[in-house]
């Protein structure tokens, strides 16, 4: 891509550029409020620009560079995007409107390099990071598809940044379009409403914790010891159970009042979810004396994944022993599972369904 890409710009960023073309600076926040606040994405829409300005900017920059591919509508309301970056490599981004507030799910790479044995994502490998643009993208191409261009949402917006890829090894990026996305003038989607999650980048995990206007942290568990866990997620091995654990402590330090932080637990018949699983994860986290909630989700499957769901009964006996230990946990109710939307099932496919028009789109 050799045109400039604006969505990818901070708002000194974008002055900078504005102000190099000879404009005044102030250009630069019209720009910023068109591209983020009213989610507008030609700059012909743009008439509070001079029209000459308009046409360099056509010229030099872009503003969309994520084209769709295809677009699913599960039964539950939940929306699946299959976008292509301008070198042709998939991103997949999920909204899931919920009674309060929508969530969107976002990816932070192209295919995933960590190889966690019931992730569909892995079988994509790793193609590449995501630039900060296309992330801030994800969420106005859904938003737009949602509610139209230039119209006010009208109900609130949290990010997880749970989709494909391991944000936490695509850090700069992700940090960067957290501050794009909280502009006031902008998307306005403050860092308080979005939860990103990783596989345990340990060092990554510290560094959150220093970093200002941080989102919140999820960490994906999946086992309570180290065998389990390095067979069912091999960058255990990198970063075990124990780093893991005292980089959560450290973090733990960066909470502030009422803030917790989540460990996400996948559960898989036969496999992670018997009731010693469960005392083990209880005895870990009280052991280290975290005060995190615990995320169950049902394993989502998709062929060829080689694990069933937990049965309800095993996810309830489960739930009772952490209960018992007073550790809080919640289970994820599974959504979009029907279009390959849900935790763990983007790989690109369109094999699933068909692609909907979304009706007076
Ligand atoms: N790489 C990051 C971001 C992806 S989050 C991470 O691992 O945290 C995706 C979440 O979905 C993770 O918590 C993961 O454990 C969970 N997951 C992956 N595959 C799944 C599946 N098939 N069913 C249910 N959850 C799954």
């Amino acid at each position: 891509m050799t045109k400039l890409h604006l969505t990818d710009l901070l708002p000194a960023e974008l002055s900078d550029y504005v102000t190099s073309l000879g404009e005044p600076k102030y250009r630069a926040g019209q720009i910023f409020a068109a591209i983020h606040g009213r989610r507008l994405t030609s700059f012909d829409e743009m008439t509070d620009l001079p029209r000459d300005l308009r046409a360099q900017l056509s010229d030099q920059t872009t503003i969309s560079t994520l084209r769709l591919e295809s677009r699913y509508l599960s039964s539950d309301g939940t929306r699946r995007y299959l976008f292509k970056t301008h070198d042709n490599l998939p991103v997949e981004t999920v909204f899931i409107p919920e009674e309060r507030r929508d969530t969107i799910c976002f990816s932070s790479q192209s295919g995933c390099p960590l190889q966690c044995t019931f992730c569909l994502t892995a079988q994509l490998g790793l193609l590449r990071n995501l630039t900060s643009g296309e992330i801030v993208e994800q969420i106005i191409c859904a938003l737009n598809d949602a509610y139209g261009a230039g119209v006010e949402t009208p109900r609130g917006t949290n990010l997880v940044g749970m989709g494909a890829g391991e944000p936490f090894l695509n850090f700069e990026a992700l940090i960067k379009a957290v501050r794009i996305m909280k502009e006031p003038a902008g998307l306005h989607i403050v860092p308080n409403r979005i939860t990103v999650s990783t596989a345990g980048v340990a060092p990554k995990i510290r560094e959150l914790a220093s970093t200002e206007d941080r989102p919140h942290l999820a960490i994906s568990l999946a086992a309570p010891n180290d065998e389990l866990r390095s067979e069912l997620m091999p960058i255990n091995k990198k970063w075990p159970i124990a780093e893991l654990m005292a980089a959560c402590k450290d973090f733990q330090a960066s909470l502030k009042r009422g803030e917790r932080f989540t460990f996400e637990y996948v559960m898989l018949s036969g496999v992670n979810d018997s009731d010693d699983h469960a005392r083990q994860l209880a005895g870990l986290i009280n052991r280290h004396g975290l005060r995190a909630k615990i995320n169950l989700i049902p394993h989502n499957p998709a062929e060829p994944l080689p694990y069933q769901p937990s049965s309800l009964e095993r996810v309830e006996a489960f739930r009772a022993i952490l209960d018992a230990a007073g550790i809080d946990n919640f289970v994820r109710r599974p959504r979009g599972r029907d279009i390959l939307a849900a935790c763990g099932q983007l790989a690109a496919r369109s094999d699933v369904g068909q692609p909907v028009l979304i009706p007076g789109q």
